[in-house]
């Protein structure tokens, strides 16, 4: 039977590729978007649909409509993403939206979802585990976070978002999962942001210096989008009330030993040079995906290396 599914942060680099796996799927479609990082080019083959409805809408304010009288789902994947400074979409220039939305934003799901008994997934974070002392990072692992720090913004937000989210199952009756996404790249990825894959991919293409923060020994593990949608579809349809789910992939690679694969596989000429580390940046990360594996029956499939070739060759279309 086909569902309404409404998607907060559809016009973004995930939530787009998620919209439209729904749409194709045959669901209608109500996105949700304020475009504060995301694009109206990432849902441009989507507007024409009978099936797909764009809002341009902050989900910081309650959204009314009667246009649709029942909706099945919620993915709640509204918010900034990019932790680097020198970007105008990070969420560190956009301190105070960050936190409302993965909060205020977060209620307003949950207050909308129980209006129409719809499920909701929100889309938390790693970054919930902060800099991890353990490793890998099982779904059970409470995190060594900074309350205070520049990326509190985002990190403690989206804690505080879980914990709207947990009380709202708990108390109010909500069927509500959480996802803890982990890197993950690919198409639609913001051009102008700041996030390692962007900047290292087009510095590669146009043989600029690759810009390596610390001395590149810190770990993280890609996902690559197709796996992502497939993990949070999977955890939509198969979570309950309340469960969390680590949706990653656990391929963990250094970052020198990310920028010299993408050296590779774009052939560039460009040097690697070493800048200062951001304050609070994890020195390791790698998600434990054994409960996702078991419970959802769901593995990443996408090779970093096949993965990261579809993504160079869009950014070299797109430069
Ligand atoms: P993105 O910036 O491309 O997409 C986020 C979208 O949310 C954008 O289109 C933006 O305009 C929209 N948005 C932000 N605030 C909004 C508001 N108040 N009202 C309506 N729309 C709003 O980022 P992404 O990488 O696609 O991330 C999607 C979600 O996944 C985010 O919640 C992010 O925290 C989470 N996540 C992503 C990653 C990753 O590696 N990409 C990792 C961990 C978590
Ligand atoms: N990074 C880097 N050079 C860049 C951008 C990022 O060395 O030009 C590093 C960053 O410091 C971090 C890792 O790459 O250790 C991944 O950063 P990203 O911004 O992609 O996201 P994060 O995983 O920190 O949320």
């Amino acid at each position: 039977m086909t569902k309404t599914i409404l998607v907060t942060g559809g016009a973004g680099f995930i939530g787009s590729h998620l919209c439209e796996k729904l749409v194709n799927r045959g669901d209608t479609v109500i996105c949700l978007d304020n475009l504060i990082t995301g694009s109206q080019k990432n849902i441009a083959h989507l507007l024409g649909r009978k099936t797909f409805f764009f809002f341009n809408h902050d989900v910081v304010k309650p959204f009314k409509s009667n246009k649709f009288r029942k909706i099945d789902e919620i993915y709640h994947l509204a918010s900034p993403a990019d932790p680097n400074k020198n970007s105008s979409f990070s969420y560190l220039n956009h301190p105070f939206e960050t936190m409302q939305v993965n909060t205020i934003g977060t209620w307003n799901m949950c207050e909308l979802a129980l209006k129409h008994k719809a499920k909701l997934s929100f889309a938390s974070t790693s970054e919930v585990y902060g800099d991890p002392q353990v490793s890998p990072q099982s779904e059970g692992y409470r995190g060594n976070v900074s309350p205070t720090g520049p990326r509190s913004v985002y990190d403690e937000a989206k804690r505080f978002g879980e914990t709207i989210v947990s009380t709202f199952v708990r108390e109010k009756g909500l069927n509500a999962i959480i996802t803890r996404i982990f890197n993950t790249y690919g198409p639609r990825m913001n051009i102008a942001e700041g996030r390692a894959v962007v900047n290292f991919i087009k510095q590669a293409l146009s043989n600029k210096p690759i810009t390596i923060y610390g001395n590149g020994k810190q770990t993280r593990s890609f996902c690559y989008v197709d796996d992502q949608v497939e993990g949070q579809i999977l955890a939509m349809r198969k979570g309950g009330p309340g469960e969390i789910f680590n949706i990653g992939n656990d391929d963990e690679r250094t970052i020198l030993e990310f920028a010299k694969l993408i050296k590779r596989l774009t052939n560039s000429k460009s040097k690697i040079v070493f800048q200062d580390l951001p304050i609070d940046d994890p020195h390791q990360r790698r998600p434990d995906i054994s409960k996702a594996k078991k419970n959802l029956n769901w593995e990443p499939k996408i090779s970093l290396e096949e993965g990261l070739k579809v993504t160079i060759k869009y950014f070299k279309d797109y430069l």
